[in-house]
């Protein structure tokens, strides 16, 4: 049996995968032209499912990319007409600030320790900026931003836009989506589908900006996507099984409150193990910018070496620490794919330390 993996994406998988493959391949889609009326059908339905489950505004428009990283080069590309403005604690928010950074050198960013929240009355973000990009959910270090965070900052600035990176946490936690214009994420983090697939969430005001600025002739010219998406087609010959995966999985979920719900629970029940624990410490430990979907533990790197090691012998795989945390931390994924058991397992496996 393959290990059981707690890292933060790659992470777990569905358990009905094998089923929806084998749907996917008796259905003949995975041989369907993206021109067909099949796909077009399929992207309008996984749209509608998205919406439905996940409370996007009906106005809002679901585009499919290859990934989270390709959606930091779009949204600089077609949607920034001066500058972008980056909040940020940890590695993919750096990241995300680098891209932006290498297409336009007047990027620029605020960066934030990981327990301090973010302080909106004291920001200041000048005139040349006209889109603030914030990691909601920063997988490297697990912490996040607050729906009310994101409010706030919205309110301050009502003429800037709002680009959201929610990798790790949509499908996950109850998102507010009319606090930005701009959200995405990509589908092996909360999702529980295998990668290859990025989704690109834009309110009418981010389609409006793309179409002011004009920006064409790449492959993954927003204005391109765009055309193409408004007849449920892409712009390239998509991920087919992916799309499908993600049609599936969205027909299968309950409603994000109910998820959020639960992740919630499950992550106060880690919280308590780590509280309750000698040998475990909070990687953040401020609880307002803790993530809820990915647990970061922290340790002195010999005992971290041990417990991932014990966790092997368990058949359980711990998620590393990412980038210059990775020998004194490790990451678990609380994501809505682990089922009942396999959390039971982790639980009664972290409560020994
Ligand atoms: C994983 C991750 C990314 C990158 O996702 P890709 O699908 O590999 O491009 C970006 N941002 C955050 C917060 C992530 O967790």
């Amino acid at each position: 049996m393959a290990i059981l993996t707690f890292a933060p994406g790659p992470s777990k998988v569905h358990d009905k995968l094998p089923d929806y493959f084998q749907e996917a391949f008796q259905l003949g889609i995975l041989s369907a032209n993206h021109r067909s009326a099949v796909f077009m059908d399929l992207y309008k339905d996984t749209e509608r499912l998205f919406k439905e489950k996940l409370g996007v505004p009906d106005d809002y428009k679901l585009l499919f990319t290859s990934s989270a990283t390709e959606n930091w080069e779009i949204i600089t590309q077609s949607l920034v007409l001066k500058s972008s403005f980056h909040i940020y604690s940890g590695s993919f928010g750096k990241k995300w600030f680098g891209f932006a950074q290498h297409i336009n050198p007047n990027t620029a960013a605020l960066v934030l320790d990981k327990n301090t929240t973010l302080a909106v009355d004291e920001l200041e973000i000048g005139a040349d900026f006209d889109i603030i990009g914030i990691t909601q959910n920063e997988t490297a270090n697990a912490t996040q931003v607050s729906n009310e965070t994101i409010a706030a900052v919205g309110k301050k600035y009502p003429d800037k836009m709002l680009a959201i990176d929610t990798t790790s946490s949509m499908a996950g936690i109850n998102l507010d989506f009319s606090l930005a214009d701009i959200w995405y994420a990509s589908v092996q983090k909360c999702f529980g589908l295998p990668a290859g697939l990025g989704v690109l969430i834009l309110s009418p005001k981010a389609i409006k900006r793309a179409e002011e600025k004009g920006e064409n002739g790449r492959y993954n010219s927003l204005n391109f996507m765009l055309e193409n998406a408004a007849n449920f087609q892409t712009h390239y010959t998509p991920n087919v099984l992916g799309i499908f995966l993600l049609n599936r999985v969205l027909a299968e979920m309950p409603n994000i409150s109910e998820v959020h719900e639960k992740t919630e629970a499950r992550m106060k029940a880690l919280e308590s193990i780590v509280e309750n624990s000698s040998a475990l410490d909070f990687l953040v430990s401020n609880p307002a910018t803790r993530s809820r979907t990915v647990l970061g533990v922290g340790g002195a790197e010999n005992f971290i070496k041990r417990i991932k090691a014990e966790a092997e012998a368990n058949g359980m795989q711990m998620g590393s620490g990412y980038g210059p945390l990775k020998p004194t931390s490790f990451r678990i994924a609380n994501f809505p794919a682990l089922n009942d058991l396999e959390f039971d397992k982790l639980i009664a496996f972290l409560k020994a330390y």
